[in-house]
């Protein structure tokens, strides 16, 4: 009940993304990868956040956030994220399962076992519902991943998901080389990890890529026109984040797989400029540019330039926001820009 009302809050919420081609399309995918009757439970809501996540809940609500679909590359990658999600919603895995083996007599010996699978012994029994707990939870993503391999292999699409947790690592790689940190590599999962490492999950995608043998469909073309419509809103939460390489590696990732478009290039004008240092100004700059070269430039990479011309100490800034406001009047952000250049 109380999913419920969460998901009435839902439909009117600030924090969705309404969309209808991108909500037809997630549903295309959706239905082509779990089955057409299947498909008729599944209620998708896109949500404005940046982290990579999406999630199911019982009554079939399903969550994506925007940074999720930031960073895949084709409907068969999507596929493999949905075809998890719903798994864990086919098998019911919830805390409630836990709890009721908890409740039935046989639970000590089911903490024994995930406690096993955790590689701890089971003596302090506070410690070990916990570490448990934890381990089961863990258990069911691996399931979940595994029936989710098998739902794209029985669908048209191509299993790829191995690529996915790759970029992950990657992303992570990046975000610590921002901060100084080595990188590390985890095949096994700590007590505390209620997923198995990224690590852990490249591989055995990967196994079960080689297993299948390399046909189907990337529904790469499908994927970057779907989420296009909606670039800058995908990655807004990202670029104004406090993860500037994170950010960088997410943009550059998807140019290196879909082609570096105006849009996209944009966005990465935007990413250096709120960035902010001299050096990233005249990156930003550089970006903006090679947008603007192209045919599809959005109005916003003249807005960028100007901007960052204008932090330069550049003059000819004050030209580029006049442009633009002759492309864009209507720009929520045009009468500020206006007293900027009366002044
Ligand atoms: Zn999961």
């Amino acid at each position: 009940m109380e999913i419920d009302e969460y998901e009435r809050s839902l439909q009117h919420s600030a924090r969705v993304l309404r969309e209808a081609s991108l909500d037809a399309f997630l549903r295309k995918v959706m239905c082509d990868t779990v089955g057409s009757e299947r498909c008729g439970s599944v209620r998708i809501y896109v949500v404005k956040d940046s982290s990579m996540n999406a999630g199911m809940f019982p009554n079939g609500m399903m969550l994506v956030n925007t940074g999720l679909l930031a960073r895949l590359h084709s409907e068969a990658e999507l596929a493999a994220i949905f075809g998890h999600e719903f798994a864990h919603f086919e098998k019911r895995h919830s805390l409630n399962k836990f709890l009721e083996r908890r409740r039935s007599n046989d639970w000590a010996s089911w903490i024994a076992l995930a406690g096993a699978a955790a590689a701890v012994n089971t003596n302090d029994t506070i410690r070990d519902l916990r570490i448990g707990l934890i381990a089961f939870t863990r258990l069911q993503e691996t399931e979940a991943d595994i029936l989710a391999g098998g739902l794209v292999v029985g669908s048209h699409y191509r299993l790829r998901a191995s690529y996915v947790w790759l970029r992950v690592i990657e992303e992570e790689d990046a975000l610590r080389a921002e901060r100084g940190l080595r990188k590390i590599r985890r095949l096994v999962p700590a007590l505390s990890d209620d997923h198995p490492t990224n690590e852990q999950r490249f591989l055995y995608f990967a196994k079960q890529e080689s297993e299948v043998g390399d046909w189907g469909e990337d529904g790469t073309e499908g994927y970057r026109a779907a989420t296009s419509v909606v670039l800058p809103i995908l990655f807004d939460a990202l670029i104004k984040g406090n993860d500037f390489a994170v950010a960088d590696y997410v943009i550059r990732s998807r140019g290196e797989a879909l082609g570096w478009d105006a849009p996209l290039l944009a966005l990465r004008g935007d990413l250096y400029r709120l960035h902010g240092s001299p050096r990233d100004l005249a990156s930003a700059q550089d970006f903006y540019q090679q947008a603007i070269a192209k045919p599809e430039a959005p109005s916003s990479a003249w807005r960028g330039l100007g901007l960052a011309q204008l932090k330069l100490g550049n003059p000819a800034g004050r030209d580029t926001l006049a442009d633009f406001l002759k492309r864009d009047p209507a720009a929520p952000d045009a009468n500020m820009l206006k007293m900027l250049l009366e002044n």
